[in-house]
């Protein structure tokens, strides 16, 4: 269970919402905010505190007592004014880690200025996402660790079926390694160079981008 810890999510939309309900789930405190009382409400069940104020206003962040929470999220998606006012006014209050949802490049950029310690922009992030999972039926999933450097989940094919991962030399020949091997509900950490592959096992791999794709192609 990781560290107890203490948000404010301000801006209930579907992001601000979710972000919400997953920091709850995590097991941490979350103040929500919004200015429209109906999100309030809906969230009032939910959030550890849930509040009817406006994050522009800095007398009511400082009655709520926001700078004493080291994460915020600031959640607010069309009124960008409103947005880039509060993280100005979240980061003069000395708030450690401030989390912002960009609309676009220009608010980016200002957001970047003024101290957004994270700028994140989940529509374009999710459409990039579903688009490289459709463009590729073996990657089942995956997660960027720089841009060079990823973790793949691929399905294995029926062209790799029964071969052991010494057959392959996968290390050797193509620089990525197997970290681990799903099969069904059973998971298999650092499998043994013999193991023997199955067609549909998921097989996790870490590597170089260019690297995994040549494992993909010509292995797989
Ligand atoms: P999503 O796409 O996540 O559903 P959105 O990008 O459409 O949301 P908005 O609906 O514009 O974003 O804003 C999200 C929420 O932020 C709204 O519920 C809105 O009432 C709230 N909000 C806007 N301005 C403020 C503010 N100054 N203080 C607090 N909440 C605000
Ligand atoms: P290495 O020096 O590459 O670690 P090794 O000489 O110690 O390998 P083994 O561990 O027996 O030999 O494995 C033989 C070969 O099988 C490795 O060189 C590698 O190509 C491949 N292999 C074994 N385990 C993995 C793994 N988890 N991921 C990718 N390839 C592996
Ligand atoms: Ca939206």
């Amino acid at each position: 269970m990781p560290e107890r810890k203490q948000f404010v999510v301000i801006g209930l939309g579907r992001f601000g919402g979710s972000v919400c309900k997953e920091l709850v789930n995590q097991g941490h405190e979350v103040l929500a905010m919004d200015t429209d009382e109906e999100k309030v409400n809906i969230y009032a069940n939910i959030a550890t505190h849930a509040v009817v104020a406006n994050s522009t206003d800095e007398s009511a962040l400082k009655s709520l007592g926001i700078r004493n929470f080291d994460n915020v999220v600031v959640a607010i998606g069309d009124n960008i004014q409103a947005s880039i006012l509060t993280t100005l006014v979240l980061k003069e209050m000395g708030v450690k880690n401030v989390l912002v949802k960009a609309k676009n490049d220009y608010h980016h950029k200002v957001l970047e200025k003024i101290g957004a310690d994270q700028i994140v922009h989940p529509e374009m992030d999710m459409g990039r996402r579903v688009a490289q999972q459709m463009s590729d039926e073996k990657v089942i999933d995956f997660i960027e660790l720089s841009d060079e450097y990823s973790i793949v989940e691929l399905i294995a094919t029926a062209k790799i079926e029964g071969k052991t991962l010494i057959d392959l030399d996968i290390r050797a020949k193509y620089g990525v390694t197997i970290l681990a091997i799903k099969k069904g509900d059973d998971i298999n950490i650092s499998p043994q160079p013999d193991y023997e592959i199955c067609f549909g096992d998921l097989l996790i791999v870490i590597g170089h981008n260019k690297d995994i794709r040549r494992f993909e192609d010509i292995a797989m």
